[in-house]
């Protein structure tokens, strides 16, 4: 007998669909549907209560699966985030899946290439290949085990090592198909570290959790946190149970890798970005059938699903990246606490630097505070020095002192980071003659001059054109960079120190695939004397040597129209202080800044980042800012700014006025035009959530009907991290 079954679709819209179908599909089970004159893949909801019976419906083309996709506690997290963030819940459930399951393949495992040694090559003896090392490292791996393709292991070995192996007949690439259960259980393969005090508490009381408890677990950097993830980790797997790690979008390293391998002879699943979209698939189906012990990934891994869930990590919870900026709004963080939730599981955020919410949250004792304030091991704290450049001649950014200081440093055999957040040579290209300067044509913004490609850029729209000759006001051909990016630095450098290479690494010296982790290993092993580097250097990377890190130009974020800059600049100077000075070189941090008298900088110094964050959190509470209020934020752009302003206009309309309700615009983003698009936002503030989510439950589902939100793209983001 056909029923009547509710689907949820990938579109953007916030309600479901009904469908015909021949028997009821399990409740989250995808089923291939017709959709206007498209086939679309959606997931069964279950039996339609009231069917729409106002339209000719139409039928289900294929039920897919044969169970739901997702174990129960996933379901009501993707239930809760469509709720929470006012956002459909199919594109919700779209973006939890990997891609190969939202385009409708079976959630079933297909062959997939394993390399393993040949008869003649399980006879070589490694140590023959002295000559070749990596070959011979691969070669002494594949006798011990074979290795899928998408093993995170593969990465630690060289492709072309790999191909030479395969042309000598030693090595074969054979179709495997994974077994739909592996069984392992935990083997420590190296001695845990001896735990100082603080560390032993903080893993004790993690291993006393018996059901759901966040943790804010606060360290400086080299204070021991690895350390203690890995030791509360040991218990769960030791359980049998699952740990689901985040991580930053570049935080994990080969090394913290490596740690993890070294000390737990288990299977690890990392979902990176250099997986096939079928190794993301098998990846995310060995974590569901309980086939993985551990599970890393960056924010949308939140979603994976498994077996038996021991435990969740996010490691630098602080980090911006963990937020989806555009589509499905979520911050990963903050799912991973309610999936710690419904999974009564206990949830870790470590930072050296926590956000202002997590650290609320800890003063308020809803999550429990273990403090690590000691750097473990040998090192100690880095000297913090303000360096005030008020009518310094300024070289490139870099004013005498701190270039006197950095002489001694490399003259010691050390190693300096200089960290500027501005890539390129220069951000504005000026004229000499009469001021005038390059704008792009489509943005509010100017050009940004790259001298290795003599191109100027648009940071924003990606606009880009040769560098003029002449000016485009007078014809005047004396055309000079105005201030000083990352290029522009590693130039001068070269130049004052020639004696010591310099490494640049941001986005533009990252562009191949592979070359930021090839950067960061050289880093890291100490090739390059000098490192500049964009806000990429300055996340979780461990350099040894380095014992001098310094901040060029933070003076913007001190008087910066955002009120989280100063939680930025905080977390920015701690995270780069946290790269000096590691083992038993001490390190220093220099500040340079026109306002060395500035409040917030004096509290940073000399209090440390735990202070300062106190006090701009008493700041917040006063002036009711979040996390002591809750934003929502609508964005509109068009082409035409009347369009945009009455479309938010309208939207703000609808709300009611109440004292406890701030509705705050439209006004002008950050950058007001990019693109040739305008763009303003509509701010709702209120105190309780509760009052946000019932005010936007109040004025959504009026939307659909302004005439004025069909002239322009418009978007609503709960909780929302930044206002450009
Ligand atoms: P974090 O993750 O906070 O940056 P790590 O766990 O990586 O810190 O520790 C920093 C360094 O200190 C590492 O080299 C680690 O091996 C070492 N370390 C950590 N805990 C201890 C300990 N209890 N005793 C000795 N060395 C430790
Ligand atoms: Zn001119
Ligand atoms: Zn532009």
């Amino acid at each position: 007998m056909t029923t009547i079954i509710q689907t949820a679709l990938p579109v953007p819209l916030p309600r479901q669909f009904d469908y015909d179908c021949e028997q009821l599909p399990a409740v989250g089970a995808r089923v291939r549907v017709p959709f206007g004159n498209r086939e679309l893949v959606g997931v069964c909801l279950g039996e339609a209560s009231a069917p729409d019976d106002s339209f000719q419906r139409k039928a289900v083309l294929e039920v897919i699966d044969d169970e739901p996709l997702w174990p129960r506690p996933i379901w009501r997290l993707l239930e809760w985030a469509a709720d929470y963030y006012h956002h459909p819940l199919g594109d919700v459930i779209q973006n939890a899946m990997p891609v190969l399951l939202r385009q409708g393949e079976r959630a079933s495992y297909q062959a997939t290439t394993r390399y393993q040694v040949t008869e003649q090559g399980a006879q070589i003896s490694p140590n023959d290949l002295k000559r070749a090392v990596q070959q011979q490292r691969l070669l002494a791996a594949l006798q011990q085990q074979p290795l899928l393709s998408r093993d995170i292991r593969m990465q630690e070995f060289s492709p072309s090592a790999l191909k030479a192996l395969q042309d000598k007949g030693w090595v074969e690439a054979v179709e495997h198909i994974p077994a739909a259960v592996q069984s392992w259980s935990l083997k420590i393969a190296a001695e845990p570290l001896q735990l100082n005090p603080e560390q032993a508490l903080a893993v004790a009381a993690i291993g006393a959790a018996k059901q759901h408890q966040t943790y804010l677990l606060e360290g400086v950097t080299g204070s021991g946190k690895t350390e203690v993830y890995l030791q509360a980790m040991a218990d769960v797997l030791r359980r049998g149970q699952q740990v689901l790690m985040l991580v930053p979008e570049i935080g994990l390293t080969p090394q913290t890798l490596k740690r993890f391998q070294q000390r737990f002879d288990v299977p690890i699943v990392m979902l990176h970005s250099a997986l096939t979209d079928r190794e993301r698939l098998d990846a995310w189906l060995d974590a569901r059938a309980g086939s993985a012990a551990i599970i890393i990934g960056t924010r949308s891994a939140i979603f994976t699903p498994c077996k038996a869930l021991g435990m969740i990590i996010v490691d630098e919870e602080h980090d911006a990246s963990l937020k989806q900026q555009d589509g499905f709004r979520y911050h990963a963080r903050d799912l991973a606490v309610m999936r710690g939730h419904e999974e009564q599981v206990p949830v870790i955020l470590g930072s050296a630097t926590p956000s202002f919410e997590t650290l609320n949250n800890a003063l308020n004792k809803r999550y429990a505070h273990l403090q690590l304030s000691r750097r473990a091991g040998q090192a100690k704290p880095a000297r913090h020095v303000v360096m005030d450049i008020k009518n310094l001649p300024l070289k490139a950014g870099l004013s005498q002192p701190l270039l006197g200081l950095m002489r001694e440093h490399l003259d010691a055999g050390q190693q300096v980071l200089l960290f500027l957040n501005r890539r390129g040579f220069a951000p504005a290209l000026l004229c000499h003659e009469c001021g005038w300067l390059a704008q792009c044509r489509r943005c509010d913004a100017y050009y940004t001059v790259h001298q290795g490609s003599k191109q100027l850029q648009c940071h924003h729209c990606g606009a880009q054109q040769p560098i003029p000759r002449q000016c485009h006001d007078c014809g005047s051909t004396q055309l000079i960079g105005r201030g000083v990016g990352t290029e522009q630095l590693e130039q001068l450098l070269q130049e004052q120190f020639p004696d010591y290479p310099v490494l640049r690494i941001d986005r533009d010296s990252t562009r191949k695939k592979g070359s930021l982790q090839q950067h960061l290993q050289d880093a890291h092993d100490n090739k390059y004397p000098i490192l500049v580097g964009t806000q990429m250097l300055a996340k979780g990377h461990h350099f040894p040597d380095v014992t001098l890190a310094a901040l060029l130009d933070v003076d913007g974020a001190l008087y910066s129209a955002d009120f989280r800059a100063a939680e930025r600049l905080g977390q920015m100077f701690t995270q780069v202080a946290g790269r000096a000075g590691r083992a038993s070189k001490p390190g220093t941090v220099v500040l340079q800044t026109h306002h060395p008298e500035h409040e917030l900088i004096q509290d940073l110094i000399n209090n440390g980042y735990g202070h300062f964050a106190q006090s701009a959190l008493r700041e917040r509470q006063l002036t009711h800012l979040p996390p002591f209020s809750q934003h929502a934020l609508f964005r509109a752009e068009a082409n035409n700014a009347d369009a945009v302003i009455a479309a938010l206009e309208a939207i703000a309309t609808l709300f009611p006025q109440r004292d406890d309700v701030i509705v705050l615009g439209p006004i002008p983003a950050v950058m007001e035009r990019r693109a040739g698009r305008y763009r303003y936002q509509l701010l709702i503030q209120t105190q309780q959530r509760a009052m946000r989510a019932q005010l936007l439950r109040y004025v959504l589902p009026q939307l659909e009907k302004l005439p004025q939100l069909r002239k322009v793209r418009w978007s609503l983001d709960i909780d929302p991290q930044d206002f450009s």
